[in-house]
């Protein structure tokens, strides 16, 4: 596994230097709009630390950390309101996977698809 580059979009993103549509925050998740949603809600959950994929975060974080983080995974979906109709989550692991950024992130997808 490659090592965690502190200057992914969303390292910059967690540290304010890059701007983001936020939709939810606590000590260890930060949530927010997904720059080319794919569908009618497309929202981008992510811990607050450095971890490089779901395969880092599983190996390596703390308890509280996976627990407050999944946590926030399903408040944040409670609170985009998309429960009742159901939303998928999604999570890349690697280049071949399509990956594209290496901080762990689980997209929330729910309704109409976009092209
Ligand atoms: P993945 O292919 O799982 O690594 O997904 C990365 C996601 O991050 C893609 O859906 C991109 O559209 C999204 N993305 C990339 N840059 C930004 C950004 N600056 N703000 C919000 N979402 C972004």
């Amino acid at each position: 596994m490659a090592a965690y580059d502190p200057n992914n979009v969303f390292a910059r993103i967690l540290r304010g230097e890059l701007p983001c549509k936020k939709v939810y925050e606590d000590e260890f998740a930060f949530a927010f709009h997904d720059i080319q949603p794919k569908a009618e809600v497309h929202v981008l959950v992510i811990p607050k630390g450095a971890y490089v994929s779901l395969a880092d975060f599983s190996a390596t974080a703390p308890d509280a950390m996976v627990a407050g983080f999944w946590r926030a995974v399903g408040r944040v979906a409670r609170e985009l309101g998309v429960e009742e109709r159901g939303y998928r989550i999604a999570s890349n692991i690697g280049r071949e996977a399509g990956q594209i950024v290496f901080h762990f992130h689980v997209h929330i997808v729910s309704g109409a698809r976009r092209p």
